[in-house]
């Protein structure tokens, strides 16, 4: 009787368990270089940088990450977030920045609050803006905030720091995987001469908004990437062919090994020829 009480037992506090694993979401920290850190929220990762005097944290993703992030970071490391960046406006990013409370200054493009004003709604706005670059200073270190020109959205912020050879770059470079979806309506090929701009930069760590890290020969192969992309759309279009077509016929393969290849070319070659057919 106690034997089948404590199975009982067992089989319920299993079933918690369980339950409570699928909803928690996965959050860890790992160090980057130096006193730069990278923070993943599910599929979702930002960084921040400690220094004496704050930190220069980056996307809050949502008021629960943002909230648990702030409170790591006291216990952690024992000083407060005094900035937030935001890679740009999108809200499986940029939300949840209220959660940091009202002594933290938040810091975005000059693009970002027209475009906060419209389906972005309730992501808290910047603070400061600025059109081309800035340098955020605290503690003795420094973060190059770089705007790089459109891509994936037109207040798309690169975020360099010199002193750990890193770059945070979201939603417009990924590592050996391709470009989400149809792209959003992006700006092609601009986005092309931003990741240009990117290799342009003196840095050795590559560290996207969502999947793993890399080096700047990723970005290298992100633009090659779209290259080949783009030439074999407008090559089809020049043809004659339709979208239907091109989908079909289109393959790369030498980016077949690259995460999401068979789901995502179709709908990459989607938003190429709508870019191309404006
Ligand atoms: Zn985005």
């Amino acid at each position: 009787m106690i034997l089948r009480t404590i199975a009982v037992a067992m089989t319920a506090l299993f079933i918690a368990v369980t339950a409570q694993a699928q909803q928690a979401p996965q959050r860890t920290i790992t160090k980057i270089a130096g006193d730069l850190y990278r923070f993943q929220n599910n599929f979702h990762v930002a960084v921040f940088l400690v220094t004496p005097e704050g930190v220069i944290a980056t996307d809050p993703i949502d008021a629960d990450a943002a909230k648990w992030l702030q409170d790591e970071v006291a216990q952690r490391f024992g000083v407060p977030i005094k900035y937030v960046v935001y890679s740009h406006h999108h809200q499986d990013h940029a939300s949840g920045g209220q959660a940091f409370g009202d002594d933290v200054i938040f810091v975005g493009h000059s693009n970002m609050p027209k475009n906060i004003a419209g389906p972005h709604a309730g992501v808290r706005a910047p603070d400061l803006t600025f059109d081309d670059r800035m340098t955020l200073t605290l503690g003795g270190k420094t973060v190059e905030l770089i705007h790089v020109g459109a891509n994936h959205s037109d207040d798309m912020i690169a975020m360099h720091f010199p002193a750990e050879r890193a770059v945070f770059t979201v939603d417009f470079i990924s590592v050996k995987r391709l470009p989400f979806r149809n792209l959003g309506g992006a700006a092609i090929p601009d986005w092309v001469g931003s990741i240009r701009a990117i290799e342009a930069m003196d840095f050795d760590i590559l560290v996207p908004g969502h999947g793993d890290m890399g080096t700047k020969a990723d970005a290298t192969d992100h633009r090659r990437y779209f290259e080949a992309l783009i030439t074999a759309v407008r090559d089809g279009m020049k043809a004659g062919k339709s979208l239907d077509a091109l989908k079909q016929e289109i393959s790369l393969p030498q980016y077949a090994d690259w995460g999401a290849y068979k789901d995502w070319l179709p709908l990459n070659i989607e938003g190429v020829h709508a870019a191309l057919s404006n």
